[in-house]
């Protein structure tokens, strides 16, 4: 089918959205370099925030700052960098272009935002291996390069069901993060702040999830594409009220999108899902080229990664562990083939790109047969594109336009 060219559609809500970023980012230089008073926490993404924001610390995602090492592309200079002192091409590439960028005193920041030298200095960096090993070997670099504690949880993975026994396992090792944290940042442990940033939390992610919802309207409101750049909040402002303040106004335009049957992909034929990470150098021209077949991308698991439906401020430790180890990357085959399954249904999908991402084989779910089960059972159709989130030498841009468009083509056959 033949690709039209056809103009974005802006979300007005964009540029708070850069306020809101720009405010978090400058904030957290000014205690960097000492110009506020304060102490920073580096911390995974899907990382214990909530307790770390008890002790007030400010947050940084070093996961965020590759992501857009990953968009800028600056990606492709540092990750050899990283290899030259040993971390391997193989490993995730948000690491090694991470550690490259650090290693050559650079950041996209400094472009971004004005002013900014250097991302933030960590007084401690906290991590949780729910999504893979590497984010550990990633914050033990940098304790060791600026010498500062790193404190963690492992729980337990690929997990079928969530036990009690996982969950008091879990609480375990975050209540032993305590004594580590109150050293460094000079307080003791405050419960009623640790139940206010859980609920801030529960409803930045109860916002999330409705803004998300909204794709399952035809014609969409929004694509993927867009909540990729909307997720900023989601990620690195989750328990505080910026955060759920941003998501209202996004939500009430979407909603007004809705009302008027306003389509963010004009003429929308096919809806799709993407499984697996962006692909962060080519999230334009991927979105460009769906949109000009006419196919919106309406969900995404990654997207839905920072929904947290468990948290609960009646129950901090319990409910945090509970939704920190419920994760989907944290769960057995079965689990997530029925996630999507039911994702595809509720959204009502047409078919299933599934992002093979060569350095992060832990958020990559078409190794062990999902798409052939899902294409053969429910009868969804899947495309697998190979590729990575940030090295973008795994990527054929022309292989992998010429198979959506196939696979396009074959959605088309199937109206
Ligand atoms: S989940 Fe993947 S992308 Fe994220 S830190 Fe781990 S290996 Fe890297």
């Amino acid at each position: 089918m033949a690709e039209q060219k056809l103009k974005r559609k802006n979300i007005k809500a964009t540029d708070h959205l850069k306020q809101v970023m720009a405010d978090y980012f400058y904030w957290m230089d000014r205690i960097s370099t000492g110009k506020e008073e304060g102490k920073i926490a580096w911390c995974t993404s899907v990382g214990p925030a909530e307790l770390l924001k008890a002790f007030d610390f400010e947050v940084h995602y070093p996961e965020n700052h590759s992501s857009m090492l990953g968009a800028t592309r600056l990606a492709m200079d540092y990750i050899p960098v990283a290899n030259a002192i040993g971390y391997s091409p193989d490993i995730c590439s948000y690491l090694t272009s991470d550690v490259g960028a650090y290693l050559k005193e650079e950041t996209p920041l400094s472009k971004a935002y004005p002013g900014i030298g250097s991302v933030p200095r960590p007084d401690i960096l906290a991590y949780n291996t729910n999504q893979c090993r590497d984010v550990q070997e990633w914050f033990e670099f940098y304790g060791r390069e600026f010498g500062v504690p790193v404190v963690g949880i492992t729980p337990p993975r690929s997990l079928v069901e969530v036990s009690e026994a996982d969950i008091t396992d879990v609480v375990a090792q975050l209540k032993a993060m305590i004594p580590t944290l109150e050293e460094v940042s000079g307080k003791k442990f405050d419960i009623v702040k640790f139940r206010e940033s859980v609920r801030l939390s529960r409803q930045c992610s109860e916002l999330w999830g409705k803004v998300l919802g909204l794709a399952a309207h035809v014609p969409s409101p929004w694509t993927f594409f867009d909540g990729t750049i909307h997720m900023g909040p989601a990620v690195c402002l989750r328990g505080t009220r910026e955060a759920n303040d941003y998501y209202k106004i996004l939500k009430a335009e979407l909603e007004e999108r809705v009302e008027n049957g306003v389509a963010a992909v004009e003429g929308e034929r096919f809806r799709l899902y993407w499984e697996g990470m962006p692909v962060w150098g080519k999230l334009r021209a991927l979105s460009e080229q769906f949109s000009g077949l006419q196919a919106c991308v309406v969900v995404s698991t990654y997207c839905n990664s920072w929904i947290f439906s468990a948290f609960d401020e009646s129950r901090p430790f319990e409910s945090m562990a509970q939704a920190y180890t419920e994760i989907f990357i944290n769960r057995a085959e079965s689990v997530k083939e029925q996630y999507i399954e039911d994702l595809v249904d509720e959204f009502k999908v047409d078919g299933i790109i599934f992002h093979d991402s060569k350095t992060c084989p832990n958020n990559t779910n078409s190794r062990y047969g999902m798409p052939q089960r899902l294409q053969e059972r429910p009868g969804i159709p899947c495309l697998v594109i190979n590729g990575d989130l940030n090295d973008l030498r795994c990527y054929s841009e022309e292989q992998t336009r010429t198979n959506i468009e196939a696979f396009i083509e074959q959605l088309e056959e199937r109206k």
